[in-house]
C-alpha cells in the first residue's frame, strides 16, 4: 500500500548497532518527514476506538502521544524501571543477554478501560507481552497491539498468544 511504501522508504536499516550483528531499524527518518508522521499518526487514532493509548519508552511514545491526541483518547506512559514517581505495577522479561523490566502506574487506567499498545518495532515480542500483561493487571481491556515495524523472522507475534497485532508494515 501506499502508507508501507511512505514508511519502507524512510526506516533506516543501522548495522551493528547497538551491538555487533544486529541490524538496528532506525525510525527517525520517518519521524522527520511531515507527510510521513502524520500518516503514521492518522493510521494509529484510526485502528480502534479506545479510551487510552499506552506508548513502550522510549520510541512508544513518540508515536502513541500524537495518536492519543488525535483519536482524543488518554495518553499512559509505560516506562523502564525506576522512573515512573508514583505507585507502579512491574513486569519482567527475558532479552538475549539478561532480563528487563518495564512498569506503569498502578493508577494508569479505569476499571475497563479499553486500551490499545503502541510501540515502533516488534522483535521477539518480549516487551510487547510485557505491556499486555500489565495493561491487564492493572485492570484494563488490551484492545490490541500497534507497532510501526513487525521483524517477522523473530516471530514476536507467536508471543502474544491471541491478542490482535496491527503491524503497519512486516519485514
Ligand atoms: P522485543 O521485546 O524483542 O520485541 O523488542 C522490542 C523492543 O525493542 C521495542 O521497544 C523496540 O523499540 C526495541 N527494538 C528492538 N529492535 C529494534 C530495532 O531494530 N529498531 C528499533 N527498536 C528496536
Amino acid at each position: 500500500s501506499d502508507l508501507s511504501r511512505l514508511i519502507l522508504d524512510r526506516i533506516r536499516d543501522v548495522p551493528d548497532y547497538p551491538k555487533p550483528g544486529i541490524l538496528f531499524k532506525d525510525i527517525t527518518p520517518l519521524l522527520s518527514d511531515p507527510e510521513a508522521f502524520a500518516a503514521v499518526t492518522d493510521e494509529l487514532a484510526g485502528l480502534h476506538t479506545v479510551d487510552k493509548i499506552v506508548g513502550i519508552e522510549a520510541r512508544g511514545f513518540i508515536l502513541a502521544a500524537p495518536a492519543a491526541y488525535r483519536a482524543r483518547a488518554g495518553f499512559v506512559p509505560m516506562r523502564k524501571k525506576g522512573k515512573l514517581p508514583a505507585e507502579t505495577l512491574d513486569a519482567s522479561y527475558d532479552l538475549e543477554y539478561g532480563s528487563a523490566t518495564i512498569e506503569v502506574h498502578r493508577d494508569a487506567f479505569a476499571p475497563g478501560d479499553r486500551v490499545l499498545i503502541v510501540d515502533d518495532v516488534l522483535a521477539t515480542g518480549g516487551t510487547a507481552r510485557a505491556a499486555v500483561e500489565l495493561v491487564r493487571r492493572a485492570g484494563a481491556e488490551v484492545v490490541a497491539v500497534a507497532v510501526l515495524m513487525e521483524l517477522a523472522f523473530l516471530k514476536g507475534r507467536e508471543r502474544l498468544d491471541g491478542v490482535g497485532l496491527h503491524s503497519l508494515v512486516i519485514v
